[in-house]
């Protein structure tokens, strides 16, 4: 798996309403780091902030400079993880009164002020329209912004190039996560600007394929159950054996998500062990 690409460009303008600077914050989870987008023809609305790496505010600065760009009107956050929300201060250092906005919902600790945007909002920039659309599943804050223009939807942590999503266990759910991804099936998207990794040009095949890649998971966690795989290291071993053991510790909160949501739909039964991981089985 190649998800960290050091050659990833730091910055680029993959079309005429959309750039992007990177987080510069490269890691297992990150992949190159966080995409951040500005979108608009002038006085662009910043999507995501990245994780609050020093250097990230001066290559944004060129990069609003080359663009002929002064400053970002505004910026809205898909959620509230860290490498997405972490550059709020930073950026608000170098551009006073900057306005920030996400969903708040379970919040604490939030940058202020912040404003509350919500699903069924609209957020106008300089030729552009944004519709936030609330996507719960990796976390229960979550908003992709669907842009009119283009047909595109920035879909922060819901949807990767070149990598699938993890459902933490505590704020995921892994229902919530299959109804945002059909919810995302049900828009017109040509194309999908993904918080990591590089643009996805085919965006109906990709959500088909995270669609299909959960389902297949969710087999595979039955199918452990059934073999006598009883615990979720036993079965991360199993369904996760060609991803590196680096890895597996997200991996295990997917699959903690998969069972939570299989409990829930009356299919395998949580037996807690002291000291000791869960033993699963099916009911
Ligand atoms: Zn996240």
């Amino acid at each position: 798996m190649s998800f960290i690409d050091h050659e990833f460009p730091r910055t680029a303008t993959p079309s005429p309403l959309v750039g992007r600077v990177l987080g510069l914050n490269p890691g297992m989870m990150t992949g190159p780091g966080t995409n951040t987008y500005l979108v608009g023809r002038r006085d662009p609305i910043l999507i995501d902030t990245g994780a609050g790496v020093p250097d990230y505010v001066p290559l944004m600065e060129r990069y609003l400079g080359e663009r002929g760009f002064s400053q970002p009107a505004r910026v809205v956050l898909t959620h509230r993880h860290r490498d997405h929300m972490g550059g709020v201060d930073q950026l608000r250092a170098r551009f006073r009164g900057l306005a920030v906005a996400k969903m708040i919902h379970k919040d604490s600790g939030l940058p202020e002020p912040i404003d509350d945007l919500r699903d069924g909002h609209k957020v106008e920039g300089e030729g552009v329209t944004l519709l936030p659309i609330h996507t719960p599943g990796h976390a229960s804050d979550h908003l992709c912004y669907y842009l009119v223009e283009e047909r595109a939807l920035f879909t922060g942590d819901v949807i990767l190039g070149g990598s699938t999503t993890v459902i933490p266990s505590e704020d995921g759910d892994l229902a919530d996560y299959m109804d945002s991804l059909r919810r995302l099936q049900g828009l017109d998207v040509r194309r999908i600007y993904p918080a990591h990794g590089p643009v996805i040009e085919n965006a109906p095949a990709k959500i088909q394929e995270y669609i299909d890649h959960r389902l297949l998971r969710e087999r595979q966690v039955l199918e452990a159950l059934g073999d006598g795989l009883l615990t979720i290291p036993a079965m991360v071993e199993r369904i996760y054996a060609q991803v590196p053991k680096a890895l597996h510790a997200p991996a295990a909160m997917s699959v903690e998500s998969h069972l939570k949501k299989l409990r829930r739909d009356g299919r395998v039964r949580e037996t807690v062990v002291k000291d000791a991981p869960s033993r699963w089985e099916l009911a």
